[in-house]
């Protein structure tokens, strides 16, 4: 990319409440791009790809950034940073899939400014977090003029950089519930270089029965694989119910490539590539967390 710097005008404000962005978007909506880390959105801004009127950023607000243990489980505000969710011994203790992804993410620098609410509201189908979201059946507190509503995650992807928030809306907090008892997790990602949007990633969550059988799973793929992550419920049926052995899990993992449709344009592999990987990685993440959740109790591991 080009050092230079191409940003058009804009105008910028630094509102300090939700309801000050609420009244604002109610009032500018289509002429308002709003800015949390800008990690994205400057390289958007820079490419030309967004040409913006006002740019309202979220980042002085001071009841945005919080990792929360609500009792019934977690909350995190919208502009809560990377590098604050894997410093939050909590969300290490009690959540190692979301530890696990932002680890995984970028680098420090690149945590250090960028924000939960920016990977999602992005809706990049590479983007690293909303993987390990879905699998643990996470919902987006989205707040607008009209009011406030809760959506789960998985149904706030729409299409590459689409989402269901509309222009005069913000997605403020997302929620957590704690995972139940006799779950295991696991978020395996490749990438081109550690700094590297990724190629692939691979979200799975198993819980299993008081018998050892596999109640609930969630194999959730990302890594350009489709308009969205995809969330494979055909892989989730063939594993709930059963006692899982390897043959299951192959199965699902077979199940689960079936169901990717990698772009043929992608800079970063073929879709013959990320098939073929695709069915490793949800084995060896399947794997990894049936064994987490075989030597788990009462939390998640
Ligand atoms: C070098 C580099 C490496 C990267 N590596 C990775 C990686 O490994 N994995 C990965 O997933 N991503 C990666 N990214 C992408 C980026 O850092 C993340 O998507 C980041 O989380 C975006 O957050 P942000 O706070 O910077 O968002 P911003 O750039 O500020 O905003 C992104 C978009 O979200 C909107 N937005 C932000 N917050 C809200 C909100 N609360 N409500 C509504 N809309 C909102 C903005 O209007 C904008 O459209 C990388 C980026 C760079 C530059």
């Amino acid at each position: 990319m080009s050092a230079r710097i191409l940003l058009t005008d804009f105008e910028y404000f630094e509102p300090e409440t939700i309801s000050d962005v609420i009244t604002f978007l109610a009032k500018h909506r289509k002429d308002t791009k709003l800015i949390a880390g800008g990690t994205d959105l400057l390289v958007d801004m820079k490419k030309g790809r967004i040409k913006s009127k006002f740019l309202v950023n979220l980042m002085k607000i001071p009841n945005l950034s919080y990792v929360t243990d609500d009792g019934g489980g977690l909350r995190i505000g919208a502009t809560t940073t990377f590098r604050k969710i894997e410093e939050s011994q909590l969300i290490k203790e009690k959540y190692p899939l979301l530890f696990e992804a932002a680890q995984a993410m970028g680098t420090v620098q690149i945590r250090n400014m960028a924000t939960i609410g920016g990977n999602i509201c992005n809706a990049l189908p590479s983007a690293d977090i909303p993987p390990a979201l879905v699998a643990l059946d996470a919902k987006a507190k989205i707040v607008g003029k009209s009011g406030e509503r809760f959506l789960p995650l998985e149904e706030f992807f729409v299409g590459i950089r689409k989402t269901t928030l509309k222009s005069d809306e913000l997605l403020t907090e997302v929620h957590i519930q704690s995972p139940p008892a006799r779950s295991g997790t696991a978020f395996l990602r490749i990438s081109r270089t550690a700094s590297d949007l990724a190629t692939l990633n691979v979200a799975v969550r198993v819980t299993l029965e008081n018998n050892g059988a596999c109640k609930t799973a969630r194999v959730v793929v990302g890594g350009g694989v489709g308009p969205t992550l995809i969330r494979s419920r055909r892989a989730e049926t063939l594993l709930e119910g059963k006692v899982l052995e390897e043959s299951h899990i192959e199965n699902a993992a077979q199940a689960a490539s079936e169901e990717l449709k990698p772009r043929p344009t992608s800079i970063r592999a073929s879709p013959f590539y990320k098939i073929e990987v695709s069915k490793v990685l949800v084995k060896r993440a399947l794997m990894k967390a049936l064994d987490r959740a075989k030597r788990s109790k009462k939390s998640i591991s």
